[in-house]
């Protein structure tokens, strides 16, 4: 390396000797600095925590309501230790960020997650100018490439709507957190009624209260299952397929499952043998949105993490002309879908 390294994997993720802080640790550290509230940028239990407003509120409505943290509003400097830090809006999740750390003459970003397609459910991502980028690339292969989400919603909708004429409640499988509000900004309250699992209504009641517009809800229960069975539509976490909750909302023609997610584009129907439909909405960049954002950077030095890394890598150094390197990752393997309660994709 040309010159040393700003931030250093380390047993507990990420770590800036300069700042004495780390950047989204696996493990609960003194200072955490943190991305955004998706399970694996986020860890319960630091000391200390330095992230987004709504970030911090997604944890607090997660993990534990009594969670204390420091707001950094976006664009704002911190300094920790000899390290300047600021927060720049990421576009994958609510409250999702950018870190840059600047300490003398250099400049670190680390995106943690994103995406750079238009999301009505979360601030925009803004490009940001560094000397090195430590970039996700969990869809960093040439195969993925996002269709435009409003061409995504209309099948989303339409989907359901032929599904409600037919008395077949529709399911949305999603992550709890992040994909699930963005479908909602995304469904027509006009086709029928919209249930939310139990396991969404804290996130989204933080979506709400930030001040982004979703249609009303219905908690997804005994309750309201006759409201929903046949024309409603419900979201749900994967983890809920196959179980008594759900089938109580069938309706006189049954349920139709359809998954959300990137992993959707090229291995839906196979892996999940079980569900109807899959639509390839990502909250993560696709090979073009990855290549994008690493020139626009400027940076000369590019650290991936998270997916296909070892392809991204070499690509930027044989058609990019850069410097790059992998970042080692908490977890490793067959990345989502998965029927845990995972976050993401
Ligand atoms: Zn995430």
């Amino acid at each position: 390396m040309a010159s040393p390294l700003l931030l250093e994997p380390t047993r507990d993720g990420l770590w800036c000797e300069a700042g004495e802080f780390h950047v989204d640790p696996w493990r609960p550290v003194a200072r955490a600095v943190v991305t955004h509230a998706h399970a694996d940028h986020a860890t319960p239990g630091c000391g200390r925590y330095l992230a987004s407003r709504n970030t911090l509120e997604v944890m607090r409505a997660r993990f534990d309501q009594n969670l204390e943290g420091e707001v950094l509003e976006w664009g704002q400097a911190r300094d920790l230790g000899g390290c300047s830090v600021s927060l720049h809006p990421a576009g994958h999740v609510l409250g999702s960020a950018q870190v840059l750390i600047r300490h003398g003459n250099e400049s670190w970003c680390v995106t943690g997650d994103y995406k750079c397609e238009p999301d009505p459910s979360c601030e925009p991502f803004e490009p940001v100018q560094c000397d090195t980028l430590l970039t996700e690339c969990t869809f960093g292969l040439p195969i993925y490439r996002w269709d435009a989400p409003e061409r995504i919603f209309e099948a989303m909708n339409a989907w359901w709507r032929s599904n409600a004429a037919q008395g077949r409640t529709t399911v949305f499988l999603a992550y709890a957190f992040g994909k699930a509000q963005r479908i909602l900004a995304g469904l027509d309250p006009s086709i029928g009624p919209i249930g939310i699992h139990g396991a969404l209504t804290g996130p989204t009641e933080v979506y709400r209260e930030a001040g982004i517009a979703l249609p009303d809800t219905l908690r997804a229960d005994r309750t309201t299952a006759e409201d929903l069975q046949g024309g409603g539509a419900i979201i749900c976490p994967p983890s809920a397929t196959g179980t008594p909750w759900i089938r109580r909302f069938n309706g006189p023609g049954g349920l139709r499952l359809g998954f959300v997610s990137g992993w959707m584009q090229v291995r839906g129907r196979r892996r999940w043998q079980s569900v109807d439909r899959g639509f390839a909405l990502s909250d993560h960049a696709d090979w073009d949105g990855l290549l994008r954002t690493i020139r626009g950077s400027g940076a000369r030095r590019i650290g991936v993490t998270h997916g296909s890394t070892r392809v991204l890598a070499r690509h930027l150094r044989e058609h990019e002309g850069l410097e790059s390197f992998e970042v080692p990752t908490r977890f490793t393997g067959e990345p989502p879908p998965s029927t845990g309660g995972g976050d993401e994709a």
